[in-house]
């Protein structure tokens, strides 16, 4: 698994900016966007994306700590 950011290469990228690719991509992606960039690509923003982080959290979801 790469945990590089595929748009600006930044890289160790934690376990909840993983978990929200997968999310909203697909849980088959091997390729994952940091934060900022998931939320450029999705057209959203960084707070959106970790509110819906702590959503998924409050679910017990397993792909989030
Ligand atoms: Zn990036």
């Amino acid at each position: 698994m790469i945990d590089k950011c595929i748009a600006c290469l930044k890289e160790n990228l934690d376990k909840n900016t993983i978990g929200i690719n997968k999310k909203l991509l697909g849980e088959s992606v091997d390729t994952f966007y940091c934060i900022d960039c998931l939320a450029d690509f999705l057209d959203t923003t960084v707070e959106e994306l970790k509110d819906k982080i702590e959503e998924f959290k409050d679910e017990g979801c397993d792909l989030f700590e």
